[in-house]
């Protein structure tokens, strides 16, 4: 208790905290104290939390099974509908099998707590192995902290890569004497917007014999043809990618997924806790999100609309002062480096109706400010402008704009992916939403 109370008073913090109380939640439009507010930072990128089919689908799965799952689905609570799902969410990622998990924070840190362990658990049980096994993780510094947590737990060496480095990675990869190496990368990086390039990463994994550990929180339902995510975008499959997404952003639930080799997917079910050791999501939640896969498919206008918000809002924001940390994603963080500077826009936007989150330390680096946008399918065009003027009003507060480096590969610039420019130093924590 006493360092709680000497760190309450270094931060100053003010008890009770009180964040912000809303009346309903973004469509993107809400309402806060009574008043209509805009979101442009809600992870709803479709839309489809609040739609009509999946409401149906929740009230169905309400009068069918109850409201709750209290029992492990190794024990008594493994309703035929979650194994259907899994067979659904496998289908869509391309492969046979799936486990869900009760969200996507829990999938990240079963299965990354897991893996490197499965065979000291078997030993447990009186399993020999023909020789050594020992794992490492080879993380990009800006993954989510529920996979940084995930690794953690692990007990694995754990080697970390500077952003989109390629050549960093590779050089991490020589050197380690692992037999098993496991690459791991956000497929959308959740503060900057910027996608992993899949493909070198895959053929860096081949080249070293290692597993790649993807997660698409905020691709799946967004990025591919058909809303596939992130092997859908870059059209790649491989036996050797562990594909991770969760449920509570496009597809509007709550729940969290692993799309992989049948051998993993079983090791996982069988070995980690975080599966066996607790109650599933609500068979309600199940129905909705097998009606929210059908959504995203069959409702592609929700997509095409996304995609043209996203396109517009990059194309006004091109003649002003502002830098934008990435374009290739609803996320198009605007950067402001100072926290006290992105507090200040954040609130003179907010005055105006629209609700966008200030992102600073320590969700990210010190002085690594930005305003996390992201566009959604419900925008409309004379919203996007609103913003945008406001934006306009305020390019006092632009930090000066600076060419971004590319990733690199080879020593040469990666084209398909931009990294910011700024130098960040190790954040304690990533990622806070
Ligand atoms: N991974 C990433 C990259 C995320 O952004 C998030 C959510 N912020 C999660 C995992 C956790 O997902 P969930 O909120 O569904 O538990």
């Amino acid at each position: 208790m006493d360092e709680l109370v000497e760190m309450a008073n270094w931060f100053g913090w003010k008890s009770p905290y009180n964040p912000a109380v809303v009346d309903s939640l973004p469509t993107p439009s809400f309402k806060a104290k009574g008043r209509s507010q805009l979101s442009f930072s809600t992870n709803n990128y479709l839309g489809i939390a609040a739609s009509p089919r999946l409401k149906a689908a929740a009230i169905r799965g309400i009068e069918k099974y109850g409201v709750g799952n209290s029992d492990s689905r190794l024990l008594g609570g493994n309703l035929a509908l979650y194994g259907e799902l899994e067979r659904k969410l496998a289908r869509i990622i391309g492969k046979d099998h799936a486990i869900l998990f009760a969200t996507g924070y829990l999938a990240n840190i079963g299965a990354l707590s897991t893996l490197p362990r499965v065979g000291s658990v078997a030993r447990a049980f009186g399993f020999t192995s023909k020789r050594d096994y020992s794992y490492a993780y080879f993380s990009d510094e800006y993954n989510h902290v529920s996979i940084r947590e995930g690794m953690r737990l692990s007990g694995a060496r754990r080697y970390s890569y500077r952003h989109l480095d390629l050549d960093h990675l590779e050089h991490l990869l020589r050197r380690a004497a692992e037999s098993c190496k496991i690459i791991v990368t956000d497929g959308v990086f959740s503060q900057d917007g910027d996608i992993a390039p899949i493909p070198e990463l895959l053929q860096l994994a081949e080249r070293f014999n290692a597993m790649l550990y993807i997660d698409d929180a905020h691709g799946a339902g967004v990025l591919g043809a058909s809303g596939g995510g992130v092997l859908d975008h870059f059209q790649v499959a491989s036996d050797r990618i562990v594909y991770m997404a969760t449920l509570s952003k496009a597809y509007g639930s709550i729940g969290g997924f692993v799309v992989a080799h049948g051998l993993v997917t079983e090791a996982l079910r069988m070995m980690s806790p975080a599966y066996g050791f607790t109650a599933t999501l609500p068979p309600d939640q199940a129905m909705i999100i097998s009606t929210a896969i059908d959504v995203v498919v069959d409702e592609p206008e929700r997509r095409r609309r996304l995609w043209e918000n996203q396109r517009y809002f990059v194309k006004r924001m091109a003649p002003l002062d502002f830098r934008l940390v990435s374009t290739e994603t609803a996320i198009v963080p605007v950067w402001l480096g100072e926290d006290s500077k992105t507090q200040a826009l954040a609130a003179a936007i907010r005055a105006e109706g629209i609700h966008v989150d200030a992102i600073g330390f320590p969700a990210v680096s010190l002085r690594s400010g930005r305003l996390r946008i992201q566009m959604n399918a419900g925008h409309r065009r004379e919203e996007i402008d609103r913003l945008v003027d406001i934006l306009e009003r305020n390019q006092h507060l632009a930090s000066p704009r600076r060419r971004a480096p590319a990733a690199r590969l080879n020593g040469k610039r990666h084209p398909a992916v931009r990294v910011p420019a700024p130098a960040r130093v190790e954040a304690p924590f990533m990622a806070a939403k």
